[in-house]
């Protein structure tokens, strides 16, 4: 995901604070008080559909981690905005790391516990909230695009937006230090494409290039077990998010049409955010979605400025406001 709206509204509530002996008389000061309240979001969980999930290692604080197939984890870290999901798929010889998180708790230390194999780390796209821990780990496959290699250098402003008040729910780690925090650098180790297979052992996993959500954004298939991890280009229970300038929506709609196409052939769904597994049929439901929304028959729910969400069913779309134009890709990449 990456938040943009959240921030631009801490920034209005910072201010507002800032303001806060010249406004208490127009009656804003309830947004300074505000912050010390959980937020909406966090109000929310536990999601529902975590009680029917296995939970392992239930000593962990900042992550939670669910045993969600054979050999198959899926890292959840339920007290910041973002929910992000990062999965560590084991195999004989070694496993794969798909996505490293918000890089706010220690994921390593999570994965020494859960396997002793050796790990490639491999991210569903490089918005921050899936490679926070990437700078951990000696090896590191990436996609072979700019978008890639220009995160691959790190940042910190992307970084230091997750923290702002309404984006953290609960403690951070024990010896955060929340000033320091950014994404920090990583060295991609091996530039891998559409069709690249990974032999885990006795496992295999397959690149499904998804580009759309972002230039680099993959999906991952094991066909052998039936699942097809997602990352952004389809989570349940959140805001899709199709707004910012990285995100081609033409090739998000060619991408959501390749996933659907195979839904017949798997059995389970593994988003990056909020909820870890999701039916197949899901992925015929979302293309209709979104289909939808192009075909102008859904009215945006809000409007505010260059953004626009779109509510279709059980499915809602941060898009650009106005949407883009389909007959030309915006070649922005
Ligand atoms: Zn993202």
């Amino acid at each position: 995901m990456v938040m943009m709206t959240f921030r631009a509204l801490t920034a209005v509530r910072t201010l507002l604070c800032a303001l806060h002996v010249a406004v208490a008389v127009l009656g804003f000061s309830s947004a300074c008080f505000a912050q010390s309240e959980k937020p909406d979001w966090c109000k929310a969980l536990p999601r529902p559909e975590y009680k029917t999930l296995k939970r392992v290692l239930p000593d962990e604080t900042w992550f939670e981690v669910y045993k969600v197939a054979p050999a198959t984890f899926a890292i959840y870290e339920p007290l910041q905005f973002e929910e992000a999901i990062s999965y560590l798929i084991v195999g004989t010889k070694q496993a794969l790391l798909f996505d490293t998180g918000l890089g706010i708790g220690n994921i390593k230390a999570v994965l020494a516990r859960l396997t002793s194999r050796p790990i490639v780390v491999l991210n569903s796209h490089t918005h921050n909230d899936h490679v926070g821990g990437n700078w951990q780990f000696p090896y590191i496959f990436g996609m072979d695009t700019a978008f890639t290699r220009a995160n691959a250098k790190g940042s910190r402003e992307d970084a230091q937006a997750e923290l702002a008040n309404d984006n953290v729910c609960g403690d951070l780690p024990k010896g955060f230090d929340r000033t320091k925090y950014a994404t920090k650098p990583w060295k991609i180790s091996l530039f891998v494409h559409d069709g690249f297979k990974v032999n885990l052992g006795h496992r295999t996993v397959e690149i499904i290039a998804t580009p759309g959500h972002t230039p680099d954004a993959i999906s991952l298939i094991d066909r052998e077990n039936g699942l097809l991890f997602t990352g952004d280009t389809f989570y349940p229970g959140g805001e899709i998010y199709l707004y910012r300038s990285e995100t081609d929506f033409p090739a998000y709609l060619a991408s959501v049409k390749t996933l659907a196409t195979l839904a017949p052939r798997i059995n389970l769904v593994l988003g990056s955010h909020d909820i870890p597994v999701a039916q197949p049929s899901v992925l015929a439901q979302l293309q209709e979605a979104i289909q939808s929304v192009v075909d102008g028959k859904i009215k945006p729910k809000s409007v505010n400025g260059d953004e626009a969400v779109y509510q279709a069913g059980d499915f809602s779309f941060r898009m650009r406001n106005p949407l883009p134009a389909l007959n030309s890709s915006s070649g922005a990449h």
